[in-house]
């Protein structure tokens, strides 16, 4: 991730919960970034879930950083990498975005 995004602020670096501010190297977009990694502790294979939220002003990285994590599912267009306990694999894809846009 380092490569493509450059990490302009930390809000949140606990354990299983991550929130940054990422900047694309190549378009200079902003991300708000959040990493939630759920525990469960019955088999020992966590749900996790990465998203990426498109942010453009100070305003929108505000409201997202008061934001539970839940609350992230409001907001789009955002990229979700999610990876339940059921999944073998992650899938990763955007909400609320049109394809062709
Ligand atoms: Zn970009």
């Amino acid at each position: 991730m380092k490569e493509k995004f450059e990490l302009l602020e930390t809000f949140v670096h606990e354990s299983h919960w991550w929130r940054y501010l990422l900047q694309c190297r190549e378009c200079g977009q902003r991300y708000f970034f959040e990493f939630y990694e759920e525990i469960d502790w019955d088999e020992g294979k966590d749900p996790q879930y990465a998203t990426f939220i498109a942010v453009d002003t100070d305003e929108e990285i505000e409201i997202l950083e008061r934001a539970l994590p839940f609350e992230l599912l409001k907001f789009s267009p955002r990229l979700v990498r999610s990876f339940p306990r059921s999944a073998e694999k992650p899938t990763i894809g955007w909400v609320g975005i049109q394809p062709g846009q």
